[in-house]
């Protein structure tokens, strides 16, 4: 569990939100993220949302150009099973209390 400064609650976000962690809180990890060092399960997390979600795949295109990174985001798709089960994780996470 990762906190994340003036982050609201996640529990706290409206049904239909397309992802425990908003868009906001992706320019925070993103650094982090690139860097290999979020937990497993905050990266899963963040790259469960930016699969979803355009401007994040465009901001995170944006920030690896800026680095010069080695890979790209095409080369992290999240198989169709993890989504599977991160998609069942957040609901059991939003169900309880
Ligand atoms: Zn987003």
């Amino acid at each position: 569990m990762v906190v994340m400064p003036g982050s609201e609650d996640p529990a706290e976000a409206p049904a239909g939100q397309p992802s425990e962690i908003e868009c906001r809180q992706i320019a925070e990890l993103l650094a982090d993220y690139l860097e290999g060092t979020l937990p497993r399960r905050t990266a899963e997390l963040l790259e469960w949302h930016i699969d979803g979600c355009a401007p994040c795949i465009a901001f995170v295109n944006t920030y690896r150009g800026t680095i010069r990174a080695t890979h790209t985001l095409h080369a992290t798709e999240i198989p169709p099973e993890l989504k599977k089960r991160l998609l069942t994780f957040l609901r059991a996470q939003r169900k309880s209390p």
